[in-house]
């Protein structure tokens, strides 16, 4: 007997340079009478934000922002926005940054139907309860726009949002079909402003995605088809959108790069995700660039397992040793030319907490049945030591 399978798709995305330009009209079209606008504090005082208050004010949006976020947003942040949202009697939100502000976005959504909601939702009790997306009670959650300004988590297009603990200290995951935006708005010139580095380690993410997703042994083809045209994307762009800002072009590639990853992670994340996770909670640091410095050290562990698969991406890419080697040296040299370091010790981390964080890596909802290998904690905790010694073996 054929096995079932569980798959769903994404939503309305409009892509392209002024895209922006189609809020108010798709605001109206979803019903939004008065959004909450929630962006990080970093925002304040860049064009982006600029941008999207003089279209709101230029279209008379009655709107109200939130900022009370930081980089990692944390559960209570998500509750201190629920809050805003409901003395400002709004009906709906507007997200607009990097993951901290999508996320947090999404938190506030669920909240506000459910003041339960970020634990009942957590992945932990999904997984129990909710088999699939489809089993999920229908909570009529306010209508969300996502507008991105970095290209990399992916979280315009997914329906998670990844909320930090700060009492346990961890990242939880969680997540509800109608967490899925209402629309996307992708517009590249809302990116040129992000810093070259930024631009480097949320790039990194997105093909730490894609390729993840395109080595986990679920079965989706569609979505291994999305992550092996996705880390092409990155291969046209990244390297283009660090070294000039302003590169349109580059900027949307990565753009689309980014939001499609969140499809193709649709299949599964891996064994980097699964050590950024903790690793992120734990120590501060950057996801995207924690999944950079990572992810050659979790290809090598995974080696045995993705081997045929990497060979066939890499004639797909048109790279001269089209094999799991050849590949890897892709993504090395990738990685060094546009900055990112080559080891975890090089961002401060030495790896004397590698027991615990083996076992939080192996905790993680990217480690349990999507990594391409069943890894141990023993072998998470190898991982880290050797990417904090940059022992590529
Ligand atoms: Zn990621």
């Amino acid at each position: 007997m054929s096995t079932l399978h569980y798959w769903n798709y994404p939503t309305e995305i409009f892509c392209g340079a002024g895209a922006l330009d189609l809020l108010a009209q798709r605001c109206a079209l979803a019903g939004m009478r008065r959004p909450l606008l929630v962006t990080d504090p970093g925002m304040l005082e860049l064009p982006p934000l600029r941008a999207v208050r003089a279209h709101l004010d230029a279209q008379g949006v009655d709107y109200a922002l939130f900022h009370g976020l930081s980089g990692n947003p944390s559960l209570d942040e998500a509750r201190a926005g629920a809050r805003v949202f409901a003395d400002g009697q709004h009906d709906s939100l507007i997200a607009l940054g990097g993951g901290s502000a999508l996320d947090a976005a999404k938190g506030i959504a669920l909240l506000s139907r459910d003041p339960h909601g970020l634990e009942r939702f957590e992945w932990a009790q999904m997984l129990e309860h909710f088999p699939t997306l489809a089993d999920y009670p229908a909570l009529g959650l306010p209508a969300l726009i996502a507008i991105p300004t970095t290209a990399g988590t992916g979280s315009e297009l997914g329906r998670e949002a990844v909320l930090t603990d700060t009492v346990q200290g961890v990242k939880k995951v969680i997540g509800h079909r109608e967490l899925l935006a209402r629309c996307v708005i992708l517009d590249p010139a809302l990116t040129t402003g992000l810093p070259a580095k930024l631009t480097a380690a949320t790039g990194m993410d997105a093909l730490t995605h894609h390729l993840e997703a395109l080595f986990s042994p679920l079965h989706h083809p569609m979505s291994a088809g999305i992550a092996v045209e996705g880390v092409r994307q990155v291969k046209l762009h990244l390297e283009n959108a660090v070294r000039d800002g302003n590169d349109l072009v580059a900027r949307e590639g990565m753009l689309v790069a980014s939001a499609s990853a969140a499809v193709a992670f649709q299949k599964g994340l891996g064994g980097a995700h699964a050590l950024a996770h903790p690793l992120g909670a734990r120590h501060h640091l950057h996801h995207g660039l924690l999944n950079a410095v990572l992810l050659p050290y979790v290809l090598l562990a995974n080696r045995s397992a993705i081997e045929s698969d990497a060979a066939r991406l890499a004639r797909y890419l048109e790279l001269d040793d089209a094999s799991f080697d050849g590949l890897l040296a892709w993504v090395l040299e990738l990685r060094g030319r546009v900055g990112i370091p080559d080891t975890l010790a090089e961002l401060g981390l030495t790896g004397e907490d590698a027991a615990l964080i083996g076992e939080l890596a192996l905790a993680d909802i990217s480690s349990s049945e999507t990594n391409a290998l069943p890894l141990t904690a023993a072998d998470y905790s190898r991982i880290y030591r050797n990417a904090v010694a940059g022992k590529l073996i």
